[in-house]
């Protein structure tokens, strides 16, 4: 296994030579203005250090990485009753997809695509204020990275309050089945709340600790949920890119348009990525590339 430093700083030098890095999400006006020629890269190690390359100070929005915070929280409050509302299954379509709920009869295939995480986030909410169910959700965040200085970006959210069409439509035909407890608007405003939460990936590469169950890292998190939330990772964290993303990296991951990718090896570390060039599946491209040349020189894969 090679040095993680030597890695780090190979894998940067060459992804950075990239010509092409992709595009930005182009449907949440926010997100879309960011220069897309963006890397960072942070790793922490079962030695308690943190190593990074490139811009790993610098705040981007984590979206759908928010997903697996949410799905923490909503464990911790609905119980097994969560997995009543939406499956544990890959969907094969794109995240924002509504193909599936017909035939399903409102129940979303997995927590990571928008339906599901728009169900997670109203058993969260479960008749509270917005306000505190995303402080319950911050509150987590925080203390998983051991870091208070996380906060939500509201220009960002109010963009995609604007803009989320798709989504509206999602949650309004979550409620005709019932799987909707509470009015779509409060959910969905939670929701976009939620996924405008702003890290570094240092902050984000911490938070991840917990989930690889690292020495010293906080201990939120039982073992039973963190193996199904990498389990959940592993088969539907990139969407309809899942598959692509397991055969080339070998390792749990969620991605979030916004260019971010928190990628876990178990026991061994958690990797932030952030680089806000999208691919095809809405996934981060650079981003994926780092992560499959860090897992093939460190011998991550967990196959
Ligand atoms: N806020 C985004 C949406 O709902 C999250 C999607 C993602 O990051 O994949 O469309």
């Amino acid at each position: 296994m090679s040095d993680i430093l030597d890695s780090l700083k190979r894998v940067f030098e060459e992804v950075t030579q990239e010509a092409d890095w992709g595009q930005p999400a182009q449907y949440i006006p926010e997100l879309a203005e960011v220069d897309p020629a963006q890397l960072a890269i942070s790793v922490c190690t079962a030695d308690g250090k943190t190593h990074s390359a490139g811009l790993s100070d610098k705040l981007f929005s984590i979206q759908s990485i928010s997903k697996i915070f949410s799905l923490i929280a909503a464990l911790g409050r609905a119980g097994d009753q969560l997995w009543t509302r939406v499956g544990c299954e890959p969907s094969g379509t794109s995240f924002d997809s509504i193909v599936l709920l017909e035939s399903e009869r409102g129940q979303p295939r997995n927590p990571f695509v928008n339906a599901g995480a728009i169900v997670t986030t109203d058993a969260l909410l479960s008749g509270r204020e917005p306000k505190m169910a995303l402080a319950e959700i911050l509150g987590l965040v925080r203390a998983m990275a051991e870091d208070d200085n996380i906060h939500i970006n509201a220009d960002v959210a109010k963009s995609e309050q604007r803009t989320g069409e798709r989504n509206k439509a999602l949650a309004h035909y979550l409620a005709s089945y019932g799987n909707l407890l509470n009015p779509p608007d409060l959910t969905l405003g939670t929701y976009f709340h939620q996924c405008a939460i702003e890290m570094t990936t240092v902050q984000l590469a911490r938070a991840g600790r917990t989930l690889a169950r690292i020495d010293g890292a906080p201990k939120i998190v039982s073992a039973h949920h963190a193996r199904r939330l990498n389990a959940l990772m592993m088969t539907c964290g990139h969407y309809d890119g899942s598959g692509d993303f397991a055969f080339k990296v070998g390792l749990p991951g969620k991605s979030g348009v916004g260019g971010g990718l928190l990628v876990i090896v178990p026991g061994k570390a958690s990797i932030a990525i952030w680089s806000p060039g999208l691919n095809a599946y809405g996934n981060s491209k650079a981003g994926t590339r780092v992560a499959a040349m860090l897992s093939q020189s460190m011998g991550w894969s967990i196959f």
